[in-house]
């Protein structure tokens, strides 16, 4: 079966102009002004992309797809994330992890949910490693993990300077990157250490350090939610003036987080501003993490649940505001991370031979209209035309 998807301005991130996709067998096989197969012998579906707006599939690079949280106790655990949450927010990418409880939940059990997803339809991968150090393998190390577990890209996240992490040091974390590294050599794969930053008083220290006392390269450590505080932002943009990879996280805003939150689009302006570049900055949305909020004495006060909808809404508001622009906006979440990830140009790219991952947005709104993941329709008029196995449809 081929599908032709017809008239849309092809952000491939880059504008590439008015094309036809081509798609068979889950693959991009042909783009084009003009294609036209209506002689052909072959069964073909055509999908009129009606002058939308045609960009590559989103990698989100941290999602809870089994579920996270419990720092309120087993009823403040996060439930699984849903195929069509991913799909009608553009994902057709994701890397699950996961995070604080490393003690009733297991890689094993992550790594089956992102086996489950990659069933139901969509391309899925997973960090290996919990919050804490040593971290928690399937096969007991993870440097093993890392070559002998196929969706396994990376350790993570690791979590530092926060409350609820097992507080590594220097050491801890070099061996770990080590491992990680060597790991990804044999096995391929991009082998980083994702790492937690929290509220807490260090900062990003533990991280220069590792890079500054150890021979491993500063691009083995990703630190996410970077963007959570003013200070914390700073000092990433160190990290990425000295060459560094940087994920902000979606949906903090000064309003409903700390007031000391970066907005993703005013981290952005602010990356700019300073003469960087956004090619090694990444966006991910956190989906299905807990947002616990804690008093001054450490007690929980309220906790919610993050969701993957403003990874896009984040970007369309730097867009809109002429932070930057479609191209620049979209590489953030498809193409930058699929470098970074080691997964380009297989993902991350509308070309010739990549996976037919595409979201169709409305070239005004940038709503999402549609999202092909491997080929197959997931999304049409903004509904899930996929459904998870449970999910209600
Ligand atoms: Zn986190």
């Amino acid at each position: 079966m081929f599908t032709v998807v017809k008239n849309g301005i092809v952000h491939a991130p880059e504008n590439i102009g008015r094309k036809d996709i081509l798609i068979g067998a889950g693959k991009i096989l042909m783009i084009s002004p003009d294609i036209d197969i209506h002689n052909s012998i072959f069964d073909y579906d055509e999908i009129d992309a009606g002058e939308c707006l045609i960009l590559p599939g989103f990698i989100d690079q941290h999602v809870h797809i089994a579920g996270a949280g419990g720092e309120g106790g087993p009823r403040t655990r996060t439930p699984e994330i849903g195929l069509s949450e991913l799909t009608t927010g553009g994902i057709t990418t994701v890397v699950g992890l996961l995070g604080f409880d490393g003690m009733t939940r297991s890689i094993s059990d992550l790594l089956a949910k992102a086996k489950g997803l990659e069933e139901e339809g969509i391309t899925s991968y997973i960090y290996s490693g919990t919050y804490e150090l040593p971290t928690r393998t399937i096969t007991g190390a993870v440097k093993s993990d890392l070559v002998l577990i196929d969706k396994v890209l990376g350790i993570g996240e690791i979590a530092i300077s926060d409350h609820r992490s097992a507080q590594p040091t220097v050491e801890e974390m070099i061996r770990l990157a080590a491992e990680a590294r060597i790991g990804g050599m044999i096995g391929n794969k991009a082998g980083v250490v994702h790492v937690h930053l929290g509220e807490g008083k260090n900062g990003m220290s533990l991280i220069f350090d590792s890079v500054s006392r150890s021979d491993i390269p500063i691009t083995q450590f990703v630190p996410t939610h970077v963007n959570r505080l003013s200070g914390l932002f700073d000092e990433a943009m160190t990290f990425l003036r000295d060459g560094g990879v940087i994920d902000l996280t979606s949906g903090f805003s000064s309003k409903h987080d700390s007031p000391e939150a970066v907005e993703v689009y005013m981290g952005l302006e602010k990356i700019i501003r300073s003469g960087l570049s956004l090619e090694r900055v990444t966006v991910s949305s956190d989906a299905n993490g807990s947002m616990p909020v804690f008093n001054d004495s450490g007690e929980l006060e309220k906790l919610a649940k993050g969701s993957v909808k403003p990874l896009w809404n984040d970007i369309c508001k730097a867009i809109h505001e002429e932070v930057v622009s479609i191209s620049t906006g979209v590489a953030l979440i498809t193409k930058n991370p699929a470098k970074i990830l080691k997964l380009y140009p297989k993902k991350g790219i509308v070309s010739v031979g990549s996976d037919a991952d595409l979201v169709i947005v409305n070239k005004e709104s940038l709503k999402i209209e549609k999202v092909l993941a491997k080929g197959r329709l997931m999304v049409d008029n903004e509904q899930p035309l996929a459904w998870g196995t449970f999910e209600k449809q």
